[in-house]
This record gives C-alpha cells, sequence and structure tokens, in this order.
C-alpha cells in the first residue's frame, strides 16, 4: 500500500483542485513538437473532471527567471491540451496569482478545467516564497501532484502546496512511485542496475547507492573504461577519467564488502576515429591497442551481460553502454535493452530505466514500450537512483 494518499482518498466532487503538471514540453516555433508529456498527465486530469472536480492546471515552461517572457507563456498549451482530454475545452488564465487568476478559478464550473499562466513567471515560484505559496493554495481547496519530474525542486507549486493544502498524488506519480518503489525499495531479487554513459564523476552518487541496494552491477560505456584502467586493464585513447581511478577502485571495494558483483565488459568494439561507420573491430578487452578508442562493449560482452540478466528478477538501466549514437558503437546497447526487454514479456523481469539518454536509447532498440516502467523525469529520476529524497515526494508523505 502506498504510504502517500492518492486520488482513491480525496473527495473531489464539487471541490477545487490545484493540480500540478509538467507542461514543459519541447516546442517550436510556438507548437508542441513532442505531446508525450500532455498524453500522460490526460488520465489524472479525466478522472478528475470526471468526479466533477474543477480543474486547477498549474505548470512552469522553460526558464523565464521569475519575469513573463512572451515566449515561455503556457498558452498555446490549452489546446493540444484539450485535445489530449478528448476535446473537453481547457480555459486559461493570464497568470498564476491575483485577479486573472481568481477570476478564472470562480468562473470554474464542476467539470470544468483551467490552465494557468508559466508559474516561474514569478520569482516566488522557485524561492519557494510563503507569500506566493499562500497565493496558490488560497485559489482552491485540494492539491494533487502529478509532476515526479519537478519533485526534486522545494519549489511553491511542489512543496508549499503540499504543507498547505490535503495533498495526493495524481496517477502518473503513483505509477512512478510504485515502479521505482518495487525497483529498489522492495525489489524481487536478484536485482541487477546496468549504469552506461560517459563518465564516472558525474554518477558518483548513484554508482556509490546501487552498490549498496542491487546484487549486480553491470558497467559499459565511456564508465567502464575507468573502472577497467582503474584495475590495470589498458585503455587506448578510449574516454577516461584517469584522475578518478582511485575513486573507481572505493567503488569496486564498496561493492565487493555489500556482496555486490561487478561486471565489466570482457571485450570492446574498437576504433581510431569517434564518427559514423568508422573502420572498427571486435576486441579482448586487455587487448585494445594504444591508438584504439573502446567505443562499445562486444559480443562477448553482450552475451555475458544477457546470461546474467536472465538470472535476475528486477533490473535498473541508466545510461547507454556505448556510443549509441553513432552505428555501429549502438550494437551492445540495443541488444542487451532487447533481451532485458524479452525477459521482462516473458514476465520474468521488472525493468525501470530512465534518465537523459536512456530514453533515447531505448527508443533507438525499439523497445520503450517494453520496459516495465521508463521514467522521463530526467534529474529527478537520476536523484532518485542516487538514493535522495525528493522534496516533493516527501512533501507527499508527510501529508498523511
Ligand atoms: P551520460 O549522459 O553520462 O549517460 O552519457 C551518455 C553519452 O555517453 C552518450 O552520448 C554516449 O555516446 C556516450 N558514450 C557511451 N559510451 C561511450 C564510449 N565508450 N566512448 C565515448 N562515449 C561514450
Amino acid at each position: 500500500m502506498a504510504s502517500f494518499h492518492t486520488l482513491d482518498d480525496l473527495d473531489v466532487a464539487n471541490k477545487t483542485v490545484l493540480v500540478r503538471l509538467d507542461l514543459n514540453v519541447p516546442m517550436q516555433d510556438g507548437r508542441v513538437t513532442d505531446a508525450t508529456r500532455i498524453e500522460r498527465v490526460a488520465a489524472t486530469l479525466k478522472e478528475l473532471l470526471d468526479a466533477k472536480a474543477k480543474v486547477v492546471a498549474l505548470s512552469h515552461f522553460g526558464r523565464p527567471k521569475g519575469k513573463r517572457e512572451a515566449s515561455m507563456s503556457l498558452a498555446p498549451l490549452a489546446e493540444p491540451l484539450s485535445r489530449a482530454l478528448g476535446g473537453r475545452p481547457v480555459a486559461f488564465a493570464e497568470d498564476c496569482i491575483g485577479a486573472p487568476a481568481k477570476a478564472a478559478v470562480k468562473a470554474l464550473q464542476p467539470g470544468q478545467i483551467v490552465l494557468l499562466e508559466n508559474l516561474r513567471f514569478h520569482a516566488g515560484e522557485e524561492k519557494n516564497d510563503p507569500a506566493f505559496a499562500d497565493q496558490l493554495a488560497a485559489l482552491g481547496e485540494l492539491y494533487v501532484n502529478d509532476a515526479f519530474s519537478c519533485s526534486h525542486r522545494a519549489h511553491a507549486s511542489i512543496t508549499g502546496l503540499a504543507e498547505r493544502l490535503p495533498a495526493a498524488a495524481g496517477r502518473l506519480m503513483q505509477a512512478e512511485l510504485d515502479a521505482l518503489g518495487s525497483a529498489l525499495e522492495r525489489p524481487e531479487r536478484p536485482v541487477a542496475a546496468v549504469v552506461g554513459g560517459a563518465k564516472i564523476s558525474t554518477k558518483l552518487e548513484l554508482l556509490g547507492n546501487l552498490v549498496a541496494k542491487v546484487d549486480l552491477l553491470i558497467l559499459g560505456g565511456g564508465m567502464a573504461n575507468t573502472f577497467l584502467f582503474a584495475e590495470g586493464t589498458p585503455v587506448g585513447k578510449s574516454l577516461c577519467e584517469q584522475d578518478m581511478a582511485a575513486t573507481a577502485r572505493e567503488i569496486l571495494a564498496k561493492a565487493k564488502a555489500r556482496k555486490c558483483e561487478i561486471l565489466l565488459p570482457i571485450d570492446g568494439r574498437v576504433a581510431k576515429e569517434f564518427k559514423a561507420n568508422a573502420h572498427s573491430a571486435v576486441v579482448p578487452i586487455e587487448l585494445v591497442p594504444g591508438d584504439g578508442m573502446i567505443l562499445d562493449v562486444g559480443p562477448g560482452s553482450i552475451e555475458l551481460f544477457e546470461r546474467k540478466l536472465g538470472r535476475c528478477k528486477t533490473l535498473v538501466w541508466n545510461g547507454p553502454l556505448g556510443a549509441f549514437e553513432i552505428p555501429p558503437f549502438d550494437e551492445g546497447t540495443t541488444q542487451v535493452a532487447r533481451a532485458a526487454a524479452k525477459l521482462t514479456k516473458n514476465g520474468s523481469l521488472m525493468s525501470v530505466a530512465g534518465g537523459g539518454d536512456t530514453v533515447a536509447a531505448l527508443v533507438h532498440a525499439g523497445v520503450l514500450e517494453q520496459f516495465s516502467y521508463v521514467s522521463t523525469a530526467g534529474g529527478a529520476f537520476l536523484e532518485w537512483l542516487e538514493g535522495k529524497e525528493l522534496p516533493g515526494v516527501a512533501a507527499l508523505h508527510q501529508a498523511r
């Protein structure tokens, strides 16, 4: 059972419900280029509208730094939001507080929705200014947070509202917290993590947290080179943070102490140039030539990783295993991702992935829909992987 309220716990009929969404979608020339985020919040909004709530949708957009910026207005989002809601009209208010917001909220009938202008047009949002949070809270009676991707920020619309109004998680937030909970907090074991990407220096906290929680840590990508180098394996001209060797050894030692098995690549796809379709060869990892770069894991590593994953019940994945943007160095990431997708489909693996390039890599592999859960939350997902409690999630727990 969730340790936070969900929509199931709220009686929303005829009540004004403030719903924090993440409508920070990619836009070009005032048009939404990818509506995924809008579609994902539709379930919560529809449920509230069907239950005859008066819905007040809140979001930020971009980084206007406390000033009104026409290019960062949420006005162009009203129509796509309406489309995602099956054509229900979405009103728009030109400010998120003050007279325009009050008037728009007052005009709402049960089952109607208004979208308020960009929260970050007011500096009080990011500062979590109590006076600003009070003004927002005064607009409604209940608060729903459906923006996991913003919940690593203690902003007024995230923590301030949860502290001021009866609060609950929206359906998207609930699904994200449930998926993440079953991946690391109460997982079925053995639990594996696949961590790749460019550097270990950007993922130190993440690696430190994971070695304490997972049974198997599969390392690939540029960061695996640093671990190989730290263990005395020459990596030629590969991306490698030599000054992080001692840190890499500390992580290996911590893993050993915590009985976390670490798997490094046993072979690599090596090229002399970092470009698409560069001439490349597969070499055993101890034989990387001095002028070569490991740009992907080799077929032996892929086979090994797949075999080991086959014995696991839970998987958490962040970061590509190679330079997946340039073929043929996408092969390792794609193959292992497809193997994980297949295990998930068979019902033997619960797979959660997310963070930055990982979503792009899974899209590239064609398996985005086949993982148990893919988080598009970026920074919030990474902070969760680092073992940090997200302020917005903590506020929901405390709201109980
Ligand atoms: P990150 O943002 O840390 O997850 O890193 C993702 C980036 O790491 C991607 O752009 C990949 O191309 C890059 N990358 C992964 N493996 C390698 C590698 N072996 N050599 C160079 N870059 C890599």
